[in-house]
């Protein structure tokens, strides 16, 4: 491996990575196992949290559960990786700096960007300052302290996607007493076989969900939202789960970025305008030969290790090859002892095949906790982390001869 930038001259290579979510973090683990020791390579991770946040866990969370304390230093330790606890404030793509709490600049040779996505609260007026949010284990304990408040009354859940669907089956399941409308666009499961959204509807149901599909929220107010057609729904508390965005820091950057602000990336997940920045996660406009990929943590830990593998094959003078990642599967939980598992072809679409009931709850269960125990084998043996479907003809971007 060589890390000669200049003719006679060995250099020490900056190897940053921002964001220790699914994504950033299997790329720094991987990174940390493979070339963190090396006397000519700096491996450093930056995360807001020295806890990781397990995103897929959030509404449980804002339903007052614990979860287990996981801790990104002591995952790092021993492979010579370095964690900076901070908060990204800008970064400068063309100097190669990174702006940490304003008061810190760190400077990088190889960047890999994984700040993750949030929903979209500022799509419409008064979300922001009215709604909840589940874009953060914060936000999430917010969310908790007031439910906990609440006694009685009417959450509304904005937004059913399946953030949408999980929240309001747990908060239903949780708080009984409370009435909870999730309201939104597209029926709940709507990406599903016919049977699987059933059941689905059924569970939400059983719940005491009250489902009403193809709404157009317009305005959140403190005490309401407002719906297109002028009726206004009552609620004492709303969640925002609708829409997707990511951090405004990597357009102002200077990097190339889709209409949500996502890097936009070849096709080894380098970006188009900074080849030395690798994107992962939800940050990054992935395309595949089904389309872009949207954020999901099967994908994102794939991208991760992709990420790592491709730059220290660069820095052993190899060029990286092309990222391909085909869906199989979206579990959904629907309270703690229900879930649907859809069984999906590489590009989403639904096959036959889903499980439902306390089964599919125990499988949705291991896929959530799976990431985890997944980092600290890969820590020991990284090959072990290389390994996820590839997609088949799904996944092959032709190139025209
Ligand atoms: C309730 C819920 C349930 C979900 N269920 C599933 C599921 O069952 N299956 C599935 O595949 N996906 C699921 N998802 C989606 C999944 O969580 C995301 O796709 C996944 O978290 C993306 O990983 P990531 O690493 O790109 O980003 P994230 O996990 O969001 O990580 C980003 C990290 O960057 C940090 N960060 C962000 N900005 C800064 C900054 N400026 N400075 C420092 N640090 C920063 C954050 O604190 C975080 O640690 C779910 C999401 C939610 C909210």
């Amino acid at each position: 491996m060589s890390t000669q930038h200049e003719a006679g001259t060995t250099t020490t290579h900056h190897i940053l990575v921002l964001g220790a979510g699914y994504a950033g973090l299997a790329a720094a683990v991987q990174l940390a196992a493979r070339v963190g020791n090396h006397p000519h390579v700096r491996v450093t991770l930056v995360n807001g949290q020295e806890r990781f946040t397990e995103r897929l866990r959030l509404h449980m969370t804002a339903t007052s559960q614990e979860l287990a304390e996981l801790s990104i230093p002591e995952l790092l330790a021993g492979t010579g990786a370095r964690f900076v606890r901070g908060w990204v404030t800008a970064v400068d793509a063309d100097a190669r700096t990174v702006r940490i709490d304003d008061d810190q600049v760190l400077h990088y040779d190889t960047l890999v960007y994984g700040l993750g996505g949030m929903s979209d609260a500022a799509a419409v007026p008064g979300a922001e300052d009215h709604a909840y949010v589940l874009n953060s284990a914060h936000d999430a304990e917010a969310l908790a302290a007031r439910l906990h408040r609440l006694g009685s009354g009417t959450v509304v859940v904005a937004g059913s996607g399946l953030t949408g669907v999980e929240s309001a089956a747990e908060i239903a399941e949780r708080y009984p007493d409370l009435s909870v409308v999730l309201l939104g666009r597209q029926a709940p499961g709507a990406a599903m076989s016919t049977k699987a959204r059933a059941y689905l509807r059924g569970a939400l149901a059983r719940l005491g969900v009250e489902v009403r599909s193809a709404v157009e929220i317009v305005k959140v107010l403190p005490d309401a939202v407002e719906l297109a057609d002028g009726e206004s729904v009552a609620a004492d508390v709303v969640l925002w789960t609708s829409g997707t965005r990511t951090s405004p820091l990597a357009a102002a950057a200077g990097l190339t970025v889709d209409e949500r602000g996502r890097v936009v990336t070849d096709t080894a997940l380098r970006s188009v305008s900074h080849p030395h920045v690798y994107a992962v996660g939800d940050a990054a406009a992935i395309r595949q030969g089904y389309g872009v990929m949207h954020g999901t943590c099967q994908g994102g830990m794939p991208t991760g290790v992709h990420a790592a593998v491709s730059i220290v094959r660069g820095l052993a003078g190899k060029e990286p090859g092309p990222f391909r990642f085909g869906y199989y599967h979206t579990p959904v939980s629907l309270g703690r002892n229900d879930a649907v598992v859809q069984f999906t072809h590489p590009d989403d679409s639904p096959r036959r095949l889903y499980l439902t009931g306390p089964l599919a709850a125990r499988y949705k269960e291991t896929v959530t906790a799976s990431p985890w125990p997944t980092f600290g084998r890969m820590k020991k043996m990284p090959a072990s982390g290389a390994f996820w479907p590839q997609g088949g003809r799904f996944t092959r971007v032709r190139v025209a001869r």
